[in-house]
């Protein structure tokens, strides 16, 4: 595949896969529509109001990677949306003041949310040592080494919505019988926020001293349940003999055969873009629902809208794809399985049940669904 939007022939292919031309029904917001745009670049220029509306579209986009995918002209563009994303924040760094708070806090205390970096280990710990004994040991300090590092992103180390998926996921690690530390207070947001606008730099830095820990505490793996973390963790921290993996990998691998879950909701999964479209997992997920024998259905593989900064550059259009999809898929009497904290908080934030798969594995090791 190739970056050159030069290639687009305007077929369309990819306008109907969009999930914003699908919320907007405007071909501007269309894949097919910013590409005409980014051809026409030079008559845009001479218009200041149509530069900036355009470098506002490039941030009305979930970078769900759809369009890429069934581009018939083979041009990648995913790789065109993050390369023009740092060109419009470069350009004009005014007309996204927005973005500052975040970056602000990723530079000054290396999370989303602007909290003592010491805290990463705190919400949860505090729940969660009484049901998860020894939980507290795991934490990594300077000079403890494990088989496993757990890396958690700030979504599950600070949101309270996400623990039961953490009490699942270390009620997991342990009953594997795995040596594992979780990173806490050393742990660096991924640098995945910055990525998707197109900071390379600040993403760097706040790689760098996650690799270090993890190749301190002498892991052999990295685990983690984020798929943007994932993206970075594998693609971009550089890690030297540590593999990096999804949780479903992790398990897929460790469980050859799986207690069955005693299922009595219905099911449907959510393929989280980052996890399947991007990173190519798509085997495991399934491969353990198998395990547990669980009947569910496939939901269409588009996107919950929360990606790309999506909720947080336009949150009224990212909660339009996820109303969306809702409706369209049903989900009003169905439980969503899926296997990403973001994913799980935009399902949440429109009222839909959801469950993660490592939900599903420790209700089937203790016996059934609650
Ligand atoms: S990445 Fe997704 S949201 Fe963005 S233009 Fe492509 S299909 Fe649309
Ligand atoms: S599928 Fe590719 S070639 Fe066709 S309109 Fe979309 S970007 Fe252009």
């Amino acid at each position: 595949m190739s970056s050159s939007y030069d290639k687009c022939v305007r077929c369309g292919s990819c306008v109907k896969f969009c999930p914003l031309f699908d919320a907007v029904g405007e071909e501007q917001f269309s894949p097919r529509g910013k590409i005409y745009l980014l051809q026409i670049m030079d008559q845009i220029e001479d218009d200041p109001e149509l530069a900036k509306e355009f470098r506002q579209l490039l941030f009305q986009c979930t970078l769900c990677g759809r369009c890429s995918e069934v581009c018939s002209s083979d041009v990648d563009l995913l790789k065109v949306w993050h390369e023009q994303r740092a060109k419009a924040v470069e350009m004009a760094p005014e007309e996204f003041d927005y973005l500052d708070a975040l970056r602000n806090s990723l530079a000054n205390v290396a999370n989303i949310y602007g909290l003592d970096p010491e805290d990463r280990a705190i919400y949860w710990l505090d729940e969660l040592e009484d049901d998860i004994p020894g939980l507290g040991d795991r934490v990594y300090e300077k000079g403890k080494t494990a088989d496993t590092m757990v890396f958690l992103g700030c979504l599950m180390s600070f949101r309270g919505s996400q623990m039961d998926v953490l009490r699942s996921l270390f009620t997991m690690l342990e009953e594997v019988g795995e040596d594992y530390l979780v990173m806490g207070a050393e742990e660096n947001c991924c640098g995945h926020p910055l990525y998707l606008m197109g900071d390379e730099k600040g993403a760097a830095e706040l790689r760098q001293h996650n690799k270090s820990v993890i190749e301190d505490a002498q892991a052999k793996k990295v685990v983690t349940c984020c798929p943007g973390c994932l993206i970075q963790l594998r693609e971009y921290h550089n890690l030297e003999k540590v593999e990096a993996l999804h949780h479903t990998q992790f398990f897929d691998q460790k469980m050859a055969s799986t207690p069955i879950y005693e299922q009595t909701e219905e099911l449907a999964y959510h393929d989280p873009c980052e996890l399947h479209r991007i990173l190519g997992i798509k085997t495991e997920p399934r491969s353990l629902l198998k395990k547990l024998g669980v009947k569910y259905r496939e939901m269409e593989a588009s996107c919950c809208g929360g990606g790309g900064l999506l909720r947080m550059t336009d949150p009224g259009l990212s909660d339009i794809i996820i109303q969306a999809r809702a409706a369209k898929e049903k989900l009003k009497d169905t439980v969503v399985v899926t296997a990403c904290p973001s994913c799980r908080e935009q399902l949440l934030a429109s009222e839909n049940r959801t469950k993660d798969i490592v939900e599903l594995l420790a209700d089937a090791s203790k016996g059934g669904a609650e």
